[in-house]
């Protein structure tokens, strides 16, 4: 079996029978990877308490040639992100980033700019002023590397330009703005304040940390939250269950 070694957050996993445990990580070099940590849950276990959801390390692991489960040699922790599972909202905005990267990518499938965007959204999650802002922002930037940016400067039919000044419409299935003439045709056409758009537009070209900055009105953070919900569950073909999580705090 070839030995791997390359960076890897923990994304989720569950329990098997004999104290053994299927870790899911996005990794930098190898996109999604499951894998078994034997003995996880035992006492005395090499691993002692670092594969919990949003650790960041070092992953080396037996890759099992044509399998889809991988058997884990080794864990070196870079960052355990124990803010974020301390804290009850940052747990509900960290578990929806890394529910919507398990969703949405396939085993196989590369991506190193994903993986840091992951790492710099876990880091900013857990130490940002306005977490639950960094979150809108980190899910604007996975649909870009996900290959369905939303459209935001001219409408997605007919291509003329919708100026940024006016109040807009947006299609989750047309995937992105509407101009008044093709709206009334669009049944999912939903409203959009020009502030909303602006944020949009604004923070599609940010960094999170830059967005981390950004002082925006509840009304308008709403707005651009139900927005990007409806894109996401769009794309990933399935409402997350982080969502319901957090729509209950
Ligand atoms: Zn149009």
């Amino acid at each position: 079996m070839p030995l791997r070694s390359t960076e890897a957050i923990v994304i989720g996993g569950h329990n098997l029978a004999d104290a053994d445990r299927i870790v899911v990580f996005y990794t930098e070099a190898f996109g999604k990877v499951r894998a078994v940590a034997e003995g996880a849950r035992r006492i005395r276990t090499r691993f002692g308490g670092t594969l919990q959801l949003f650790s960041q390390g070092r992953l080396v692991y037996f890759e099992r040639p044509n399998r889809t489960l991988h058997k884990i040699n080794e864990f070196g922790v870079i960052r355990l992100h124990r803010g974020l599972r301390e804290d009850l909202e940052r747990l509900a905005l960290g578990s929806l980033a890394v529910e919507a990267v398990s969703v949405g990518v396939e085993e196989g499938e590369t991506q190193p700019a994903l993986y840091h965007l992951l790492a710099e959204g876990l880091d900013l999650l857990e130490d940002a002023t306005r977490p639950a802002l960094v979150l809108q922002g980190f899910l604007l930037h996975l649909l870009r590397l996900l290959g369905y940016r939303p459209e935001l400067s001219e409408c997605v039919r007919c291509r003329s330009a919708v100026f940024p000044q006016a109040d807009a419409f947006l299609s989750v299935t047309q995937g992105g703005l509407l101009c008044a003439r093709c709206r009334p045709v669009v049944p999912d056409a939903l409203p959009m304040s020009s502030v909303a758009l602006g944020f949009l537009r604004g923070a599609s070209g940010s960094t999170l940390r830059v967005i981390d900055r950004v002082s925006i009105i509840p009304q308008v953070f709403q707005e651009v939250t139900d927005i990007l919900q409806a894109f996401i569950r769009h794309v990933l073909g399935r409402p997350l269950r982080s969502a319901d999580f957090l729509a209950r705090l």
